[in-house]
């Protein structure tokens, strides 16, 4: 690869580290880059370091944001006493979307994964289990239907039921290993109504 300089191939090396990008995207990428005019590549470097400074988990539901309590936890109108436990920000993004759910989430950034050696304490279970010290009424599990989802689900529901708060599990209908935010709406809402208690 010394066609491309020491340059270059830093720079293919960096991008083809992110996920989803191979070799030849990197390659097309980095060429874009160098071609681009050098305001626009100190703007797109700016953005990336600011939002990697700024943004932060909310520290209530443990979700993305650049606020201390993000929008969902100071809105007042919602119901705080229905929390869904959703893996990721993009995951909460997808119910957001129905417009249609008014209770509060509970993000645990990842799933249990024995496999890869993900337990219950590398996800946000803690901060949930303190949220349920409060007033609560139902948790409703959104986890995805894959193996690490149901894994999840069913930890959950056992700490749950543990504290005598109603605990529910959105109905199966959403695709077996399928992310949330690749489904559509109506699936979603449907989901949601036809939660089953655990
Ligand atoms: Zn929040």
């Amino acid at each position: 690869m010394d066609y491309y300089g020491k340059e270059m191939n830093g720079l293919i090396e960096q991008l083809a580290s992110l996920p989803g990008i191979g070799g030849k995207t990197a390659q097309r990428l980095a060429f874009h880059i160098v071609n681009m005019p050098v305001d626009q590549v100190e703007k797109l470097s700016e953005t990336i370091i600011r939002a990697r400074k700024r943004v932060c988990y909310c520290k209530v539901c443990c979700t993305l944001t650049d606020q201390e309590v993000c929008p969902i936890c100071s809105d007042e109108s919602r119901d705080h006493s229905m929390i869904m436990v959703v893996e990721t920000t993009r995951d909460l993004a997808a119910y957001e979307k129905t417009g249609r759910y008014e209770g509060v989430y509970h993000v645990l950034q990842g799933a249990i994964s024995p496999m890869l050696g993900i337990g219950p304490s590398d996800i946000r279970l803690k901060e949930l289990m303190v949220r349920l010290e409060g007033d609560v009424r139902e948790v409703i599990i959104a986890t995805n239907s894959s193996l690490e989802g149901e894994t999840t689900a069913m930890y959950i529901s056992r700490l749950v039921k543990g504290t005598g708060i109603k605990v529910s599990r959105i109905a199966s209908g959403v695709p077996v290993g399928g992310d949330l935010e690749y489904i559509d709406e109506v699936t979603l809402l449907r989901a949601l109504d036809g939660r089953i208690e655990l």
